[in-house]
């Protein structure tokens, strides 16, 4: 009989609320796909995210990210936590991912300032189940997975990238300017729908 040496198919998941996104995600995602062999990055914006408030409609969000992403073949964009109601929990998150792709290995990635939140998520204790959880290092946090479950977190550092969705969209706020700190697409998205003209 034949046997197949085919591996399991290697999925980074980088959840984000990406509003907007930015160089710092997708330098995260691109060296940890690299680092951990990646077949491809799903980024996937969140719905309504339970912690925050204030954020930017999910179609706006989705369709950036589409933009940031469109130039890279191993980057894909799902619709999973746009599409589903009520607020978004990781554990969801990786469940459909999981249901959509069962012969996966996910490996979710997160910024130090993520990671130090986990143990706050919802079902914390079944989300090494599906996936491994790799993170990533942040100018401005302190990288640690104290109190996680070694063999399924690793830490990884990425170039130092002091950007975040917050900065971006007070300097939109206050007229300067955000290119080079997000995708030119982006760039322009911004100015097209007149995302983050005031502080909110
Ligand atoms: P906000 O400022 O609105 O809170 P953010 O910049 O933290 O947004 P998110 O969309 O909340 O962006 O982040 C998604 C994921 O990307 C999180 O795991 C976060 O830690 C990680 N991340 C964000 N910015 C960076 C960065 N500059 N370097 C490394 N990881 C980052």
């Amino acid at each position: 009989m034949h046997e197949s040496t085919a591996r399991a198919p290697r999925i980074g998941v980088m959840g984000g609320t990406f509003d907007p996104i930015h160089h710092g995600h997708l330098v995260a995602a691109s060296e940890v796909a690299h680092s951990f062999d990646l077949d491809e990055v799903v980024f996937v914006p969140t719905g309504r995210p339970w912690q925050k408030q204030d954020v930017s409609p999910s179609e706006h969000r989705y369709l950036m990210t589409v933009i940031a992403t469109a130039s890279n073949p191993d980057f894909t964009v799902s619709r999973v936590d746009v599409d589903r109601e009520g607020p978004t929990y990781t554990i969801d998150t990786l469940r459909d991912l999981k249901r959509e792709r069962p012969d996966a290995e996910l490996f979710f990635i997160t910024g130090a300032d993520a990671v130090a939140q986990i143990l706050s998520w919802r079902d914390h204790d079944e989300l090494w189940d599906l996936a491994h959880f790799v993170a990533v290092s942040r100018p401005g946090h302190v990288l640690s997975t104290d109190g996680l479950p070694t063999e399924n977190v690793s830490q990884l550092e990425v170039p130092a990238l002091s950007i975040s969705s917050t900065a971006c969209r007070e300097r939109v706020a206050d007229g300067q300017p955000v290119w080079y700190l997000v995708p030119d697409g982006v760039v322009q998205y911004i100015a097209k729908h007149h995302l983050y003209r005031s502080r909110t």
